[in-house]
């Protein structure tokens, strides 16, 4: 007897090159493993369940993957908008963070996601020693890595384009922290958390820390997730420091190759996301953020005609503003074809394929999850597609259930979620927490927070039109 049987739902197993319709299909789990994926006369002849869920009129997906954000400043939400700059918006609340507050960011962030059907977090540290304790409870999987900087925090204080200090203990403490995050997380919760390695970007790193995190990665066989042409800041840095711009500097050093995970690229030219995608590298591609922060499209319709791999990411609460696949996806769609002007550049199965599959493949993951087919491991959501959002679903002669998911829904159609065979979301609520006693800390400790940071906020001019004493906010 296996444990489920999902019958009689829409499913989009992503397997092959398009979504991998089923219609009236079903989904075998046995353990944290899918046993059988197949039509529903099928499966139910086959197997007898513990527990048999009648999907009709929903849709049956991989659970979405997350390949980029940043929970530890995810209590910010809403403080680096109508700023002049998200960095003066955020940096007088960021300053006040504790680690009750990252533990906040990464619970709030977290609960968001599931909500809204993410089944995978990519998280970026710091803060993932607080945060994964609470990953492995709720049952969320988890792929994350310490942010390796060795630049002190004196960025703002410099003159543009002087260059950052480098303190060689200051980057090794870091890089030591993700190999403890290695040692002691990787595989851990029967396998649902694994880790990365991190470096922050090429401005951030000597050539002597790069070349160590590089042996780290190799000796641990460690994906290398890194911001790449995430600024003008770090084009200028790179200049003034080795006469190149980042992408040449990242080649000189051996770090164009299929380890490494590319964030961003807002700043790359055309010709270097092409030789990044050539190498074999993959790209996040997290456009909310970007818009909002610095009103510009990150270049992965560049890097899939290049023939890259594509995950999306919704990088910050506090810069894009949720932790929601769903409108993530809306945006990536209308983003590349408004930046290129024909609403056919990026159509809406190749944005499924972006947060499922081909997500799963950018970081590394594909072998166990982002499709649904025998042997993976059993990451997948229901949507009910009998939300007014969702209605009407037509099947022929053209199936109009993909566009509605990713320009339709905003996530909360999604009524069940199961993770590594678990089910952590079901009819509105998450099996494995508290959720209401742990949104009332989290609303507590950000009072906190914004109280700390009260009296720096109202001494710097940047918010003296977002002070609540006036009527605007
Ligand atoms: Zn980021």
């Amino acid at each position: 007897m296996i444990d489920l049987l999902l019958t009689h739902g829409d499913v989009f197993t992503m397997a092959g090159d398009g979504v991998g319709y089923i219609e009236n299909g079903a989904v075998a789990v046995e353990g944290n493993r899918i046993v059988a994926v197949g039509p529903s006369s099928e499966l139910e002849a086959k197997y007898q369940a513990k527990r048999t869920v009648d999907a009709s009129m929903k849709a049956i997906l991989p659970g979405l993957i997350d390949g980029h954000l940043h929970t530890v400043i995810a209590i910010l939400r809403g403080l680096g908008q109508d700023a002049p700059t998200w960095h003066e918006g955020v940096d007088p609340f960021f300053e006040q963070l504790t680690p009750a507050a990252v533990l906040a960011g990464a619970q709030l962030s977290a609960i968001e996601a599931i909500r809204a059907g993410t089944t995978t977090l990519g998280d970026y540290g710091p803060g993932m020693p607080i945060a994964l304790p609470f990953y492995e409870k709720l049952g969320v999987r988890a792929r994350v890595c310490t942010l390796i900087s060795e630049v002190p925090p004196v960025e703002s204080l410099l003159a543009e384009g002087e260059l950052y200090p480098f303190e060689p203990a200051l980057g090794e403490s870091r890089l030591e922290e993700n190999l403890e995050l290695v040692g002691q997380w990787n595989g851990a919760a029967n396998g649902r958390i694994t880790v990365m390695i991190g470096p922050q970007g090429a401005d951030y790193c000597s050539v002597e820390l790069f070349a160590k995190i590089k042996a780290a990665a190799e000796k641990h066989g460690l994906k290398i997730h890194m911001h790449i042409g995430q600024g003008d800041r770090e084009i200028l840095q790179m200049k003034n420091r080795y006469g190149v711009r980042p992408v040449a500097f990242l080649e000189s050093i051996d770090y164009l190759d299929e380890q490494l995970i590319a964030v961003h690229m807002v700043k790359c030219t055309d010709d270097e996301v092409e030789k990044i995608a050539a190498s074999g590298a993959s790209m996040a591609f997290c456009p909310s953020s970007l818009i909002i922060c610095d009103g510009i499209v990150p270049p992965a319709d560049v890097f899939v005609r290049a023939g890259g791999k594509v995950c999306l990411g919704t990088d910050e609460t506090s810069s894009n503003n949720g932790t929601n696949l769903f409108s993530e996806m809306k945006l990536a769609s209308l983003a590349l074809n408004m930046k290129n002007q024909d609403p056919t550049e990026m159509p809406t199965w190749k944005v499924l394929r972006m947060a499922t599959i081909e997500g799963a493949q950018a970081i590394g993951l594909d072998h166990e999850i982002g499709s649904l087919e025998q042997g993976k491991k059993a990451d997948l959501i229901l949507v009910d597609l009998r939300k007014p959002s969702m209605m009407p679903v037509l099947r022929d002669p053209v199936r109009n259930i993909v566009p509605n998911l990713v320009l339709s829904a905003r996530g909360d159609e999604v009524v069940l979620s199961i993770i590594d065979g678990q089910v952590i979301y079901e009819d509105g609520r998450i099996t494995t927490i508290a959720e209401d006693d742990l949104l009332a800390s989290i609303q507590q400790v950000s009072e906190e927070v914004s109280a700390r940071a009260s009296k720096e906020v109202r001494r710097r001019k940047t918010f003296q039109h977002r002070l609540t004493l006036e009527d605007r906010y």
